[in-house]
């Protein structure tokens, strides 16, 4: 008799586990994973799918305004939320069925129950029942951290914004980072009057033009943008919220997006009473190999606050299974992390910013500002940002950012090119493809001139 009842036992079933689960499976493991809610996770249920179809609605008002420019008459366009959720919660529902018919079809084992962690080698389930497996993989996530001061329980988070059953006519989203400003650009295009608050300024981090040219933007579009000031209350009078900030301002809106940050999801897990070590911020501390301090036990994705992304959890996902199953110790490779924030314009970036490059590199900086052409006959005066960040020493690219139309999907290109140790001259001797906008990543010849 088999002394565990599974080779491997997945807490969680979002785009980390499912991975790590299927692979496993694929390599010869008798594999079980355990959700206590929908099979998907944050990324398809409450995060990055169902946002970026949203993202795709909010971009039409603008669309219908410039198609005009280009000869069309368009009517005036009106929005409908509840067929808009009505279609988007139809894809997630499709979206989680492949998830479970592709765990189905890669013989995991699937039960529907929360589980927590009783010890090295058991995994206890909702309805008291205990199983053992050699080797426990916890998957479980993270949650919406919420600010501490008066009245935050008006508030509502990124996974509210799903079940509004209707659209609030203005919001105010609290946070500078990815969540505040995506949403923010969502209601602001379908036609919400959006204020954005922040303790300090959007996207801390990133690349200073980057964020300059955004604010720039974003005013520009009508948001209201309230930089450097914090919520000390929210009281609610017959649904509607009003905050006071700090600096004595108070504003009356319909919504409150909390968009301040996630935390991992272990709480009530077992882990304490497991002797699992845990890290900054209630994080899963773990090895490069995403071992735990119990042999037996790995963690992956957002719940080790490593980098919040769905790729990284993937990856991570794919190297467990190699080390465990396929006596392949693999680490999951974090270096040069490509990402996008679907802000509309949008920001796709890669590596170093020129705050960050000019700490250690000797720095040549490249940089275009531009109306790229498909705004000229719109009438739009939105213009695109490129920036190339190259250490003079070696002639190595060491960042891009782009700020503008399908940066997201430029990014992804350029990441080859500067994961691989593309140099300056690289980019220089590519051809480019005309006419587009990404043609400017190849075509900048001149660094900009020292102050
Ligand atoms: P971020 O960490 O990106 O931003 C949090 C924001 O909230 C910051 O502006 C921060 O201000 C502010 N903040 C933090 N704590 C407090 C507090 N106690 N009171 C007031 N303000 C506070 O978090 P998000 O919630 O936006 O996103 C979480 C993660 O999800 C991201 O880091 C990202 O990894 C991931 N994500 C990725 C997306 C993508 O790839 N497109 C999309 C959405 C999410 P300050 O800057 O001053 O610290």
């Amino acid at each position: 008799m088999a002394q565990f009842d599974y080779d491997l036992f997945v807490i969680g079933a979002g785009s980390g586990g499912v991975r790590a689960a299927r692979v496993s499976a694929g390599m010869g493991a008798k594999v079980a994973i355990a959700e206590e809610s929908r099979y998907g996770g944050t990324c398809v249920i409450r995060g990055c799918v169902p946002k970026k179809l949203m993202v795709y609605a909010s971009a039409y008002s603008e669309m219908f305004e410039d198609a005009r420019g280009y000869g069309w008459t368009v009517p005036e366009a009106s929005f409908d939320w509840a067929a808009l959720k009505t279609a988007r919660d139809a894809e997630i529902d499709r979206l989680e069925g492949i998830y479970r018919k592709i765990l189905g079809g890669s013989n995991v084992e699937m039960i529907d129950s929360r589980a927590h962690m009783v010890d090295a080698h058991t995994v206890g389930l909702a309805d008291g029942k205990r199983v053992s497996a050699k080797t426990i993989l916890i998957v479980t996530g993270g949650r919406p951290a919420l600010p501490d001061f008066e009245g935050v329980e008006h508030t509502i988070t990124s996974d509210d914004i799903f079940e509004l059953e209707t659209q609030p006519e203005s919001i105010l989203c609290l946070g500078g980072g990815y969540i505040s400003l995506e949403f923010a650009c969502v209601f602001h295009g379908l036609g919400t009057k959006v204020t954005v608050s922040n303790r300090s300024t959007l996207l801390r981090g990133y690349d200073g033009d980057v964020r300059a040219h955004l604010i720039e933007a974003l005013e520009e579009k009508g948001i209201d943008l309230r930089l450097g000031v914090n919520p000390v209350k929210i009281e609610e009078n017959a649904g509607r919220k009003r905050v006071t900030f700090d600096d004595g301002n108070t504003l009356t809106v319909d919504a409150i997006l909390a968009a301040t940050g996630r935390r991992p999801n272990t709480d009530n897990l077992g882990l304490e009473e497991a002797g699992i070590t845990m890290g900054r911020a209630g994080a899963i501390e773990v090895d490069e190999y995403s071992r735990t301090n119990i042999p037996s036990v790995y963690a992956i994705g957002d719940v080790t606050n490593r980098v919040q992304l769905t790729p990284v959890a993937i990856r991570e996902g794919m190297a467990f299974a190699e080390t465990v199953f396929n006596d392949n110790p693999t680490s999951p490779d974090h270096e040069l992390i490509a990402t996008a924030v679907f802000t509309q314009p949008e920001i796709g970036i890669i590596g170093l910013t020129e705050e960050q490059a000019r700490e250690k590199h000797d720095v040549a900086i490249y940089r275009s500002t531009f109306r790229p052409m498909i705004n000229v006959l719109a009438g739009r005066e939105e213009k695109m940002l490129m920036k190339i960040i190259v250490d003079k020493t070696t002639d190595r690219v060491l960042g891009v950012h782009i700020v503008g139309h399908h940066a997201g999907e430029m990014i992804q290109c350029a990441a080859i090119a500067v994961k691989m140790g593309a140099t300056k001259a690289d980019f220089d001797r590519t051809m480019a493809v005309h006419p587009t906008s990404a043609e400017e990543l190849v075509t900048m010849r001149d660094p900009v001139t020292e102050s």
